[in-house]
């Protein structure tokens, strides 16, 4: 899941305030739930693209014993928000962890 992607389809492609044009919306199920996943995110956000870079490196480090979620604390994020790149990780880890 893409969250940045989802937020600009909501939004348009910049963000903006909203115009307080006197007309006060009832705060839908939708809109609570997008809340909650915008208090979810943080300003440094990594895209998918982004993080399957890192992937290989995360991987190994964590491999090594490393602590990955300090070091690379933005796609040890990712991966806990995004199932796909969490699937990707989970494969990664079983290729290198298996040869080794
Ligand atoms: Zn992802």
């Amino acid at each position: 899941m893409k969250i940045k992607q989802f937020i600009q389809r909501l939004f348009g492609s910049k963000q903006r305030k909203p115009s307080s044009g006197g007309t006060s919306a009832n705060p839908s199920e939708k809109m609570q739930k997008m809340m909650a996943m915008l208090s979810a995110t943080r300003e440094e956000e990594l895209t998918c693209d982004e993080v399957f870079a890192l992937l290989d490196q995360f991987t190994e480090l964590a491999a090594q014993g490393e602590d990955v979620a300090k070091l690379m604390p933005l796609v040890q994020h990712h991966l806990d928000m995004c199932d796909d790149c969490r699937e990707e990780y989970k494969v990664l880890k079983s290729i290198l962890y298996g040869a080794a």
